[in-house]
């Protein structure tokens, strides 16, 4: 395998802008946001990088979210994603400019993209970070994710090898600000490409007819956890986020418990949400869960047992039974988010 040791040339932090049918994956955003730190730290360049057809408008959102320069390369043989000719693409713009740093999202397209380049690279990769940051001593990357079920925040370095690549989940690190009429310098390039090489051929895309519940993009969240204790009892929380106009969230518990289907699983080994209000509604606070929705702007816990860690966390914590708690909820937002006078 090769090793790129010689690690002294390369600079520049880099964000690969995951585009699908034309539309960016917010999650790019989120690491421009994210990038922009580090590369504040290192006093260096922050740069996107745009594979597909037809996609150069999208290096627009790149610049008002604070990219200095896109790298941008357009094939036909990239209009769908396949991995060969992306990872052929990215792994050679890597070698040509040598950035320090390259940042994907952990979402299904930049898990695979990102496992083939680190290994056609021979460098480190970090899946799933949920804290990245640098030491000023030696201007390494910190790459912080959880280990062993969650129990343990590991945070790992790669010393030797470049670029270091890290992946981070959706929602995790936050949306940047658009900085309106923001720009930057545009580096169009041009490769050669032969269907051939693609090795997989894409014959139709199908779109998802139950789209999942788009947990991650949900601004309010009414999560139900094991004390929710019955499917009948969950009528209580689809009453409330109706009331809000919120959605349904759930911890593995309940989910085991087959009261609502795993897409709506918050945690660590389901979605990570960042909504304005999370309701954790008869759940304990179990550290898998908690990575899933600390981001969250407001927490609002509601636990019989004052003793649940939940409450070490919540912004707002009522203690009682969640059958009279969730009800009353219900009955007052109804009445205050009722049209006219109040
Ligand atoms: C590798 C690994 C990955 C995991 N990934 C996830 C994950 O992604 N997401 C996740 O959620 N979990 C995950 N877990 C499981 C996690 O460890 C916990 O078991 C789970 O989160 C517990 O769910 P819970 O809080 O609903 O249930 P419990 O821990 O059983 O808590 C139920 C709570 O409800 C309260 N309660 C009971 N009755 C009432 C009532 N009538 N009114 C009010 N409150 C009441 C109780 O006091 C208690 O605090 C994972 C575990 C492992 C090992």
């Amino acid at each position: 395998m090769p090793a790129n040791t010689a690690n002294a040339g390369y600079r520049g932090v880099w964000v690969f802008i995951e585009q699908v049918g034309g539309e960016v994956a917010p999650v790019s955003w989120e690491l421009l946001g994210a990038g922009r730190q580090l590369a504040g730290a290192l006093g260096v360049e922050l740069a996107g990088v745009l594979l597909g057809q037809g996609v150069a408008g999208l290096a627009d959102g790149a610049w008002v979210y604070g990219a200095d320069k896109v790298y941008l390369v357009e094939n036909p043989v990239l209009a769908h994603y396949r991995t060969a000719p992306y990872a052929r693409a990215l792994v050679q713009l890597v070698k040509q400019y040598q950035p320090e740093i390259l940042l994907l999202g952990a979402t299904s397209l930049g898990r695979d993209l990102a496992g083939a380049v680190a290994t056609a690279l021979g460098t480190g990769l970090t899946a799933d970070c949920t804290s990245l940051t640098i030491d000023p001593e030696t201007r390494l990357l910190e790459q912080t994710r959880p280990a062993f079920g969650g129990n343990v925040m590991a945070t790992i370095l790669c010393r030797r090898h470049r670029p270091q690549m890290a992946t981070v989940r959706p929602r995790v690190m936050p949306m940047p600000s658009r900085q309106e009429g923001r720009r930057g310098e545009l580096v169009r390039l041009d490769m050669a490409f032969n269907e051939a090489e693609a090795r997989a051929e894409v014959i139709e895309v199908i779109e998802e007819k139950n789209k999942a519940v788009y947990l991650d993009r949900a601004e309010i969240i009414v999560a139900g956890g094991r004390g929710v204790g019955s499917k009948e009892n969950l009528r209580l929380l689809e009453e409330l986020a109706g009331v809000l106009g919120g959605t349904l969230g759930a911890s593995r518990a309940a989910v085991e418990a087959g009261w609502l289907p795993p897409e709506y699983q918050v945690g660590q080994t389901g979605v990570t949400v960042r909504p304005k209000i999370y309701f954790a509604i008869g759940i304990s606070g179990a550290i898998q869960h908690l990575v899933g929705m600390q981001g969250a702007d407001v927490i609002v816990a509601v636990n019989n047992d004052p003793q649940a860690p939940i409450f070490k966390i919540a912004t707002y914590g009522i203690v009682g039974d969640l059958r009279e708690v969730v009800p009353a909820l219900t009955a007052e937002f109804r009445r205050r988010l009722a049209p006219g006078p109040a």
